[in-house]
């Protein structure tokens, strides 16, 4: 019997072992061109983008930067090439966005890789041609060829067919290259970027200044009235760039673009300070629009950490964080806030009136209760599980806050209940229960235009089956722009246009892949969605019928997240509690 024999892998192998960290899908493949286009000073950036009905079938970048001589284009590709590093105390230093040296090389081995370029006013005219095929030997000629630098990459993972079939759906690939695209130009307002799909443009920014105007560009001259400027500096940081109004806010994280040095990051801390300067002029599950830049010292920050580089350790990160919060507190502060409607009604300390126990009839209540009223009528149909009640009855005493139901149990016990997790509770039956009969989908009077930014659109196309499963109707209207005519019947008479857009755009980013899952996801937003919320003033009549929905449904004791929608005391636990025993 012979053992195992170990031999060296060769350059070609090494190189495609290497590919699959750098990249791993046709969006790597821009990242990595357009990082090294701007590194090579470029201020003019094209990404051209073909695709077939399934893949991307050819990436093209064309920027007009230094450009490479001869000599330089052959060496690109070699592994560990790179012109920004020469030893290791460099990295501290580096600005660039490269400097492994390993992408070309990479993308190579993988593909079929034409490149094209002449140095930047130099003497010489023509310019060089460098093609290599699955890491094969490079063929290089001389063809007349305008400054700057121009790849083509064909036939992605022509010869690693395994990489090939986990490439997602081709809407999420093209989704993905617009997240990269956009990321970049909002990093970079200093070049002009534009994305090209099947001759078609999707995106098109102008080299500026200001931020704000990169930002335009990509999603609507309306955000720009609405953004506010940051200014904030507290060594070791400088913050920068723009934030939305609170009223301005969503249900994702999609429009939250971070930049650290001009190299656009995630990071989930940062996020959490953003959200922490909001405080409470945003509601816990929201999100703002925000286009942050942060400027630090490259010492303190770790590139080097991941090889696609999104994610930054910041060494710093606390100071960093607080210096977030600080930056979004002094913007927001003494600030005219209510450009936009204040969806949320007064809360309950200034009502007009105090709440008689026992109106019977939403008639004589104020106006204000009447959009509770509208939501508690959609689930006030009997459940199934009518015969069901897990509940103790309970004798509703009043609401707390605008946000709790208190009550006394049967069994002495005082109980306390979330309105909002409880009517989600509700919803969440029902509509489970609906999807049984068939019966979901209502008309909306009036259709509803949602115009999706570049990249939404593309996901709305894979997430419209999911939909109209769920009961939504959509048409295409025109270049992105959409025309919901007609929503789930467990929504109720939500036709807020707002509303629609931001379950639509929530529910086409976070449906999971399969069907079950999905449906599980939708349908607890739609229960979310439509239910009555933290804040709602109620009629002592609402919340008796609240809490009897509640009653008859299967899991009353938590709502669709898992959170619990009634706590409660008993006399034995209240003694406890004032130390009676
Ligand atoms: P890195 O960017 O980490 O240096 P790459 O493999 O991406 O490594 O690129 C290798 C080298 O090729 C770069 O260091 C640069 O000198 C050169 N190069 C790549 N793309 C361009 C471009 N668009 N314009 C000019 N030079 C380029
Ligand atoms: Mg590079």
């Amino acid at each position: 019997m012979t053992g195992p024999v170990i031999h060296v892998l060769d350059e070609r192998t090494v190189n495609q072992i290497a590919a699959g960290e750098v990249v791993e899908r046709p969006a790597s493949v821009v990242k990595e061109l357009v990082e090294n286009a701007i590194d090579a000073g470029a201020d003019l950036i094209r990404v051209e983008v073909t695709t077939d009905r399934t893949h991307v079938t050819v990436i093209r970048v064309q920027d007009n930067g230094v450009g490479m001589d001869r000599a330089d284009a052959a060496l690109a590709f070699r592994e560990h090439a790179t012109s920004k590093i020469a030893r290791i105390d460099d990295l501290d230093r580096v600005a660039t966005m490269g400097f492994r040296g390993e992408a070309l090389a990479s993308i190579a081995s993988v593909a079929d890789v034409t490149l094209v370029t002449r140095p930047k006013g130099g003497e010489v005219i023509a310019g060089t041609k460098v093609r290599i095929r699955g890491g094969g030997a490079p063929e290089v000629a001389e063809v007349g060829a305008p400054e700057g630098t121009t790849l083509e990459v064909r036939d992605l993972f022509f010869n690693t067919p395994a990489r090939r079939k986990f490439l997602k759906s081709l809407h999420t690939e093209l989704a993905h290259i617009h997240g990269v695209v956009e990321r970049t130009a909002l990093a970079h307002p200093e070049v002009s970027f534009r994305l090209v799909h099947n001759g078609r443009e999707r995106v098109a920014t102008h080299r500026t200044t200001d931020l704000r105007e990169t930002a335009a560009s990509l999603f609507g001259t309306d955000l720009h009235t609405d953004l506010i400027p940051l200014a904030f500096e507290a060594s070791p940081v400088k913050v920068g760039g723009y934030i939305s109004r609170p009223a301005h806010s969503r249900a994702d994280l999609y429009q939250v673009f971070l930049s650290i040095n001009a190299r656009p990051i995630s990071s989930p801390a940062i996020v959490r300070a953003l959200k922490e300067g909001y405080g409470t002029l945003l509601p816990a599950d929201r999100y703002p629009v925000a286009f942050v830049t942060l400027t630090v010292d490259p010492a303190q920050v770790d590139v080097n950490v991941h090889p696609t580089k999104k994610l930054v350790r910041l060494s710093r990160e606390r100071e960093i964080c607080d210096a977030i919060v600080s930056a979004v507190r002094a913007a927001l502060d003494g600030r005219d806030l209510l450009s936009a409607p204040a969806a949320r009604p007064a809360p309950a300390w200034k009502l007009p009136a105090p709440v008689p126990p026992r109106t019977t009839g939403i008639a004589e209540a104020p106006a204000l209760y009447a959009r509770s009223d509208r939501r508690l009528r959609q689930t006030s149909l009997p459940l199934a599980g009518a015969e069901r009640n897990l509940l103790p009855e309970i004798e509703v005493l009043g609401q707390v806050d605008a946000t709790y139901i208190v009550g006394r149990a049967e069994n002495r016990s005082l109980v306390v209940i979330d309105q909002h997790a409880a009517h989600e509770r509700i919803l969440y039956e029902q509509a489970t229960e609906k999807q049984q009969d068939g019966q979901k989908t209502q008309e909306l009077i009036v259709p509803v235009l949602i115009t999706f930014t570049a990249q939404e659109a593309e996901l709305v196309k894979d997430a419209l089956p999911a939909l109209e499963e769920e009961g939504f109707a959509l048409g295409e209207f025109g270049p992105d722009t959409y025309a919901v005519s007609a929503i789930p019947i467990v929504l109720g008479r939500m036709e807020d246009p707002a509303v629609v857009r931001d379950l639509v755009s929530a529910l086409i980013r976070e449906a999971p892949r399969d069907p079950v899952g999905r449906r599980e996801a939708i349908t607890r937003r739609v229960a979310c969605r439509g239910a009555i919320k933290a804040g709602d003033p109620l009629t002592h009549e609402q919340m008796r019928r609240l809490v009897d929905q509640l009653a008859h449904t299967k899991s009353p004791y938590t709502c669709p997240h898992g959170r619990p929608t009634v706590l409660s005391f008993s006399p034995d636990e209240l003694a406890a509690m004032f130390r009676r025993t």
